[in-house]
């Protein structure tokens, strides 16, 4: 049997008519840049997300690198951001011109480590980055906390956990900024890049849009130096589209967390993921599960040889990414990421998954942990 780690064709096959349509009135408009059909998805994302602005941007990378520009985070400024995440988190407080300062995540919710912030923050340090890993928030509570205490910006990185909660609060609106990204692979993808910065401040919002358009307004003046960030009408008609379906989506996620769970519930070498307690709902981006003793590298080979698809996310801890050595970290400053990056796999998760498919990866996994 083969089981995909993302099948986006059965997706497709059911909404296909509908988008086809809507793509075909787009292109009888010729409105392919901003215009009614970015309004709507920017409103109905705020809607989703219960934040009052949205602001619909070229990607999720983007989208953190707007809202840094937006706070006027620059040389000689340090932001805070998890050790254990993806590139683009980092990479876009480098790209603004600041230093990232790298905290070790907790080993359960694999979320920054909210008790190890705190003796990061420096007289430099602006903002702080919490990234929502997997569909799972972080702890919102703990890190508002401190940056009132220290007065910095938070900007959440919810490009994997559209729709997510802490503590009955929806991501993206907890922070300063929300970020989202609607790659194909996250819970809401779409035909190719796109993304979202959510924020719950008007002039923010206003700074944000100035900025996705070069800094532009009115048209021809730039008081603000911004770039193209704007997000393609195309892709905000068909995102508006498969937003209806979102939750349908999150809950089959959600079903199939909870199957893989039972299933493998007898083995204790398999470390199913946890829901965090301030985690209230958790959209389950990936599943992603632990396997001590140093037997991963082989389990994943097994996997791959049964036509299972599966991955690691991440193998490279952001310390220890050779782009960042002149930042002067070491193996061992962050021992929860780099366990993380040694024992963790993906499996399956993707809403279509048959339980035949799920079991025969249950099934597979089993055997190869018990060998
Ligand atoms: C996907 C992702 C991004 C970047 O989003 P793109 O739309 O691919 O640029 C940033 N951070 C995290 C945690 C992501 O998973």
């Amino acid at each position: 049997m083969q089981v995909p780690l993302l099948d986006l064709k059965p997706q497709y096959a059911v909404l296909k008519d509908e988008i086809l349509t809507a793509i075909a009135e787009l292109c009888d408009s010729q409105q392919f840049i901003l215009g009614p059909a970015v309004e709507s998805f920017e409103q109905n994302v705020a809607r989703y997300c219960s934040a009052p602005f949205a602001c619909g941007v070229s990607s999720g990378s983007d989208a953190l690198l707007l809202a840094l520009m937006a706070e006027n985070i620059g040389p000689g400024d340090e932001v805070i951001t998890s050790a254990y995440t993806f590139f683009a988190t980092a990479g876009a407080i480098c790209r603004c011109g600041a230093k990232p300062v790298f905290v070790d995540i907790d080993p359960v919710s694999y979320t920054i480590d909210t008790a190890l912030i705190e003796a990061k923050i420096t007289p430099r340090c602006k903002a702080i980055i919490p990234v929502h890993l997997y569909g799972q928030t972080a702890d919102m509570q703990a890190v508002m906390a401190l940056a009132d205490k220290y007065g910095l910006c938070v900007i959440e990185d919810a490009c994997q956990a559209i729709g997510a909660e802490c503590r009955g609060q929806r991501t993206g609106a907890i922070g300063h900024y929300g970020c989202l990204s609607f790659f194909p692979s996250k819970n809401l993808g779409g035909f190719g890049d796109a993304g979202m910065v959510l924020c719950r401040d008007p002039e923010r919002d206003k700074l944000l849009k100035i900025l996705r358009n070069h800094g532009m307004a009115p048209q021809y003046h730039h008081k603000l130096i911004g770039g193209n960030f704007r997000i393609d009408a195309l892709q905000a008609l068909v995102l508006d589209i498969k937003l209806k379906y979102l939750d349908s989506w999150t809950e089959s996620r959600q079903k199939n967390y909870a199957d893989y769970c039972a299933l493998l519930s007898d083995c204790p070498e398999i470390i199913c993921p946890e829901i965090a307690a301030w985690s209230t709902r958790h959209v389950m981006n990936q599943f992603v599960i632990r396997l001590t003793g140093g037997r991963r590298n082989q389990v994943w080979e097994g996997l791959k040889a049964a036509g299972i698809g599966c991955a690691v996310y991440y193998p490279v801890p952001l310390h220890l990414q050779e782009c960042f050595q002149s930042l002067g970290y070491r193996e061992g400053d962050c021992p929860a990421s780099e366990a993380a990056a040694n024992e963790t796999l993906a499996l399956p998760i993707y809403p279509e998954l048959s339980h035949i498919q799920k079991k025969y990866v249950a099934d597979t996994l089993l055997s190869l942990v018990k060998g």
